[in-house]
């Protein structure tokens, strides 16, 4: 089964995908993650991505695509994408390299989240940059901000810097958005809206049982 997983900026897309991974076996295809690995370590991609990143802005579709391709040349089944596609040129693109390796996406998890929570949770996200956990800043209290499971110093995102938010969150209205009435159009939208005092356990067992993973 495939999965993508749909939704603005800390709405909890990296947070589910990795329960669905530990819980069920996927691997988790996050472009965020990988053009944050690719600075990291300096790549050209890296460099380029940077450029686009820092300022809360897409990274082209066309670069975006070229690297989806790489990864589904390793492997294209079990997946949960988390932060692609992002357009409707992506989700285009997408749907033309799995259907030319025989397969396709079973779901897409829309997780609906109100803007003023998304504001708060990016504001008080810490991330380990080894393990790509992410923590919020509240739950240490005055302990030292480092990872519980391997005890790197946790960081902030640069572009969880509240300016880079609000272009973050212009670009998701207008350029991501639009996938919620496509892939409902197809019937592969199932909406996830978060409740008010859920939990992510809460919301991760909504995701199973919709996805009937445990059927
Ligand atoms: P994320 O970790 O998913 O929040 O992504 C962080 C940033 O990486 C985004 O704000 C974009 O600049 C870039 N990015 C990640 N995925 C994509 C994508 N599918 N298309 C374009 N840019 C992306």
């Amino acid at each position: 089964m495939n999965l993508i997983l749909l939704g603005a900026p800390g709405s909890g897309k990296g947070t589910q995908a990795a329960k669905l991974v530990i819980a069920y076996g996927f691997k988790q295809l996050s472009t965020g993650d990988i053009f944050r690995q690719n600075i990291a370590q300096k790549t050209d991609l890296g460099r380029l991505a940077e450029q686009y990143m820092n300022q809360g802005q897409l990274v082209p579709d066309d670069v975006t695509n070229r690297l989806v391709a790489k990864q589904l040349h390793h492997q294209h089944q079990n997946l949960i994408f988390d932060g692609y596609p992002r357009t409707i040129a992506q989700a285009e693109a997408l749907t033309q390299m799995l259907t030319q390796l025989h397969t396709k996406v079973d779901y897409v998890l829309y997780l609906d989240v109100p803007e003023r929570l998304l504001i708060k949770r990016i504001s008080g996200r810490l991330i380990c940059p080894h393990c790509k956990r992410s923590f919020q800043r509240h739950d240490f209290h005055h302990q030292p901000l480092i990872c519980p499971y391997d005890g790197t110093k946790l960081i902030r995102r640069p572009d969880d810097a509240p300016a880079k938010v609000r272009t973050r969150l212009r670009a998701y209205y207008q350029e991501t958005a639009p996938l919620i009435d496509y892939y409902r159009h197809q019937r592969l939208l199932i909406t996830i809206k978060e409740k008010p005092n859920e939990t992510s356990d809460d919301v991760f067992a909504r995701i199973v049982e919709a996805t009937k993973l445990n059927d």
